[in-house]
C-alpha cells in the first residue's frame, strides 16, 4: 500500500518554475504537473507517494517554505491509499467506501429517532443510538441497489434477493420507513451487521492534515485512518460475510462504525454487474454507479 498525497492550491502561471523548484529542494519529484487554468491563476495539483525519505513532517516543512518564499498559504490536501494487485488478492475483507463517485449514493435521513450524546467535550463530537427504522424518501434509490444513510447502509429489495441467494451471511434487515411521494417508492432494508470485527492492528497508517488543527486528544477529530488493518492471525477464524469494525468512524458530526465486507460480497456485485470492479479512488472505472471497496492489510 502506497500513501499518496494531493496538494491544490493555485500560483500566477508566472511562479510555476519556482514552485516546482521549491518541491525539488525537498526531494519531491514533481515535474510539469497539470495546470489548468483559472482566471489568471494556474491551479496546481502535485501528487507524489509518501515513504520512509518523504514524510509527512517533511511536507509539512516543506508547506513553511511555500509560504515564506512564495506567499502560498492556502494548500488543500487530499491523500490516497493506493493498493498492490497482492493486497487485493489476499484481503478476505474489503471497507466499502462508496456506491458511487456521485451525491446520489448519500440519501437524507427524514427523521429517524436517534438518541444523541456527546462523545468528546473537547471535539464535539456526537455519539448516536437508533431508536427507530431509518426513514427516508425510498424513491431517490432509483436503480441504486445500496446507498448510505447518515452511517448505514440500505440496500435494494433485488440486492436483498441477490444476498439470500448466495448465501451471504451475518446481517439483520430492518424494512426502512418511506416517507415521500408514493409514485416510485420502494421496499428497502437496513443491512445490520450481527458481528464486531476485533480490534484493528496498532500498526496501522494514521495522518493528519498540516494545514489544519492538530488532531483532537480523543484520536477521531482530525486524524485520517489509513486502511483497515488486521493481524492475520485474527481474521482467520471468521465467519459470515459482513461485519462492524471495533473502531469508531465519524462524519465529522457524528460517530458510526465502519461496515466490512467478505471477499465472497465483493465477488457477487462484480459477477452481477451491480458494479464494475473498482480499485482505488482514481481508477477510471470509478462512476457514479461502481462500488469502492478497499481490501484490508494484513499485518
Ligand atoms: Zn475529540
Amino acid at each position: 500500500m502506497k500513501v499518496e498525497l494531493e496538494n491544490l492550491f493555485s500560483i500566477d502561471e508566472s511562479s510555476q518554475e519556482q514552485v516546482i523548484k521549491v518541491y525539488n529542494r525537498y526531494g519531491i519529484c514533481i515535474g510539469a504537473p497539470e495546470i489548468r487554468k483559472k482566471n489568471l491563476k494556474a491551479s496546481f495539483n502535485p501528487i507524489f507517494t509518501l515513504n520512509e525519505n518523504i514524510t509527512y513532517e517533511h511536507v509539512a516543512a516543506l508547506y513553511k517554505s511555500l509560504e515564506r518564499e512564495l506567499g502560498i498559504v492556502s494548500i488543500g490536501e487530499r491523500f490516497y491509499f493506493d493498493f498492490s494487485e497482492s493486497e487485493y488478492e489476499q484481503a478476505p475483507l474489503f471497507t466499502l467506501n462508496s456506491t458511487g463517485n456521485s451525491p446520489d449514493m448519500f440519501i437524507e435521513d427524514r427523521g429517524t429517532l436517534f438518541s444523541i450524546s456527546t462523545y468528546c467535550q473537547h471535539c464535539g463530537l456526537l455519539e448516536k443510538e437508533q431508536l427507530s427504522p431509518l426513514v427516508i424518501d425510498t424513491t431517490k434509490m432509483r436503480d441504486r441497489h445500496l446507498v448510505h444513510v447518515s452511517g448505514y447502509w440500505v440496500a435494494s429489495q433485488e440486492l436483498v434477493t441477490l444476498m439470500k441467494r448466495e448465501n451471504i451471511r451475518g446481517y439483520d434487515l430492518l424494512e426502512v420507513i418511506h416517507q415521500g411521494p408514493e409514485e416510485g417508492k420502494q421496499q428497502v432494508f437496513q443491512i445490520i451487521p450481527t458481528q464486531v470485527l476485533p480490534e484493528c492492528s496498532t500498526e496501522r497508517v494514521k495522518l493528519y492534515f498540516a494545514t489544519e488543527q492538530p488532531p483532537c486528544r480523543c484520536g477521531l477529530s482530525g486524524v485520517i485512518n489509513g486502511p483497515d488493518s488486521y493481524k492475520y492471525e485474527n481474521l482467520t477464524n471468521l465467519t459470515g460475510d459482513i461485519f462492524f469494525s471495533a473502531e469508531w468512524s465519524h462524519d465529522g458530526r457524528y460517530l458510526y462504525r465502519k461496515t466490512l465486507f467478505s471477499r465472497k460480497f465483493r465477488e457477487l456485485v462484480i459477477k452481477n454487474n451491480i458494479s464494475r470492479e473498482v480499485k482505488g479512488e482514481k481508477d477510471t472505472n470509478f462512476g457514479p454507479m461502481d462500488w469502492l471497496f478497499d481490501p484490508v492489510l494484513l499485518k
